[in-house]
């Protein structure tokens, strides 16, 4: 049993569990509960799995309830945990991007990818295995899908941006955005200076600045009163925050423009905006050291660069 079990009830029937990914506040999954009926939008890695089935029986949730496993996309800290949540949930169904299909059912190609972005050590450690998910329990939903959720509508969006594979979930009930990594990236840690902190998850290798921007405006359209993000928890006044995810869109844009022809870029790209960040929270006065603040994102700021260094290199 893991030794490290947090969750906190968000109101309108969701908890947020942290998933224990690397440090505590990294990386959140949502447990959604409606009139008997539960899902976990996300799903923590092969390793949280142990953690949300202690949240079932501390809450006092029977297994059957379970219907649905929702990863907002495939990415591994976000869909990693599906296929075992999926073996211990017989009558599950797995809801998908119709891009991150066949990567459940089949993940050796997913495995792969991580592998390249990761290193090997660092994967074992931090995702375990993946395990496959029989195709028939597996629903591809398109753009626009709304599942009655014993009563309660939820509303799938396709989101490109931080990747092909992305949807968002828009809940009715509790005027709520369920974000992935789309809706940016915001550790609590950081968010007690003067204005939180958020940043996009450039992640290798789908990102598309333009496709992000024109997403993060669909989503504003909708006039969401909260979202619940992945990196992590619910956040409100999110005005501020689209301005600055944004904003910060652009400015990645037009940092690697100036870099596109230099030596090293990745790293170079990587250390502009590692300082970026660091110029941002000292000037809100976010109350953190910059060697702390670099500990609580420098990684970040690497897998950013990576992913700005292949979108420069695919253009
Ligand atoms: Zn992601």
């Amino acid at each position: 049993m893991p030794d490290y079990i947090h969750y906190q009830d968000l109101g309108n029937g969701i908890t947020c569990i942290d998933t224990h990914l690397n440090r505590p506040g990294l990386a959140a999954c949502y447990l959604i509960e409606h009139n008997g009926m539960t899902g976990f939008i996300d799903t923590g890695t092969n390793n949280s799995v142990l953690i949300l089935l202690e949240v079932l029986k501390r809450k006092g949730i029977a297994a059957e309830s379970v219907a649905y496993i929702m990863p907002t996309h495939v990415h591994l800290d976000h869909a990693g945990g599906a296929g075992g949540l999926m073996q211990h949930f017989t009558q599950a169904t797995l809801l998908i991007h119709p891009r991150g299909a066949r990567h459940m059912i089949d993940p050796a190609k997913l495995e792969q990818g991580s592998l390249a972005v990761y290193g090997e050590e660092a994967f074992g450690k931090m995702f375990g295995r993946l395990i496959p998910i029989a195709a028939e329990r597996v629903q591809e939903v398109e753009d626009e899908f709304e599942l009655d959720f014993n009563g309660r509508k939820l509303l799938f969006l396709d989101t490109p941006g931080h990747a092909r594979h992305h949807y968002c979930i828009y809940d009715e009930l509790s005027q709520g955005l369920f974000t992935g990594d789309t809706f940016g990236v915001s550790y609590p840690e950081l968010n007690n200076g003067k204005n939180r902190f958020i940043f996009p998850p450039t992640t290798p290798i789908q990102f598309d600045p333009a496709a992000w921007l024109q997403t993060l405006e669909r989503l504003m359209a909708l006039k969401p009163a909260r979202i619940y993000v992945t990196h992590f928890g619910m956040h409100e006044n999110l005005k501020p925050l689209h301005e600055l995810l944004r904003r910060t869109i652009e400015d990645y844009a037009e940092i690697e423009q100036e870099l596109a022809v230099m030596d090293q870029r990745e790293r170079r790209i990587g250390d502009a905006i590692l300082q970026a960040g660091i110029n941002y929270l000292l000037d809100q006065q976010c109350g953190v050291d910059t060697d702390t603040i670099k500990s609580l994102i420098d990684r970040d700021m690497e897998l950013n660069a990576q992913g700005l260094n292949h979108w420069l290199t695919a253009l």
